[in-house]
């Protein structure tokens, strides 16, 4: 696997498997990979001929209040991880190469990039969507891979693909779990043994939720108000940011759940914000 540092190498190289009539594929990560990453860039192998895994914490998503400077990282693990999966190129590069001091430029999308997470993070998303447009501009992936674990950022990617007709496919990777039903989480190393045992709750609470909606309840003020009642008892030491109940393509809240619905919960947690969601479909 080659590691690429600088932003022309970077996309020379793309542009280079683009000429040759390559399938390529994109899995932009943040680094400290683990297994939810990895199963993502074992579907960008199956699924094309070259895979590129772009490491970098980026810090126009951060805000300043945030854990832009205590995000774990393991540069040699993510190099060990990404080979492993099958990756054939490795871009890391320094804050400094992605943004000039006078960069100026943003994408922004409105619509799904509002509420949820962006209630509590307001300039998270124009952060996500600038990085990850620079990265496609880069490398022009025939495809780019995401993980469903974060839900909204995945409905505000495809918006932007869509609207700014992007020649890109993007695949939504289900969430990978540790076996007691935690969504693996490079942040979930800041939870304590206490508040680690708690966590799987996140989980359950929304499976009963998905089972009472899908049992006959359709008023989503009910479903939230149980669920926090739910997570009150299970994990006293957390704090709710949000629980939502909103359309899967938009998300719009919604009052009632008519076909599909996604329920989506951001948990403090000591030092970690955990988010969750689960996919509901009802006849
Ligand atoms: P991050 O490094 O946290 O920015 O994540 C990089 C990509 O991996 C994003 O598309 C995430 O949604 C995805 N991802 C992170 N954790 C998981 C997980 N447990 N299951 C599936 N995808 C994940």
């Amino acid at each position: 696997m080659d590691i690429i540092k600088t932003p022309d190498a970077f996309q020379k190289q793309c542009w280079q498997w683009r000429a040759q009539g390559l399938r390529t594929a994109l899995v932009p990560t943040m680094g400290f990979l683990h297994d939810g990453h990895r199963s993502l860039i074992s579907h960008a192998r199956k699924n094309a001929d070259k895979v590129m895994v772009s490491v970098f914490l980026n810090p126009t998503q951060f805000a300043p209040n945030e854990d832009l400077d205590a995000y774990p990282r393991d540069f040699e693990n993510d190099c060990r991880v990404a080979t492993e999966a099958g990756a054939d190129l490795l871009f890391a590069p320094d804050p400094a190469a992605m943004y000039t001091p006078d960069a100026s430029t943003w994408v922004t999308v409105d619509g799904p990039s509002q509420g949820l997470c962006a209630t509590t993070r307001p300039t998270h998303f124009r952060g996500v969507t600038t990085v990850v447009s620079k990265l496609f501009m880069l490398a022009m992936p025939c495809l780019a891979v995401f993980g469903q674990k974060d839900y909204q950022q995945l409905a505000v990617i495809r918006r932007m693909v869509r609207d700014l007709n992007m020649p890109i496919e993007i695949f939504g990777h289900p969430i990978v779990r540790e076996d007691d039903g935690l969504a693996l989480s490079s942040r979930n190393i800041y939870l304590t043994p206490e508040e680690r045992a708690r966590a799987p709750h996140l989980r359950k609470g929304l499976v009963r939720l998905q089972q009472a909606a899908v049992a006959g309840q359709r008023d989503t003020k009910a479903l939230k108000a149980d669920l926090a009642a739910y997570y009150a008892e299970n994990i006293p030491l957390g704090r709710i940011d949000y629980i939502e109940i909103v359309d899967p393509e938009s998300m719009v809240p919604q009052d009632t759940i008519r076909q599909k619905a996604v329920a989506a919960v951001a948990v403090y947690c000591g030092k970690a914000r955990l988010i969750d969601n689960i996919e509901i479909e009802v006849a």
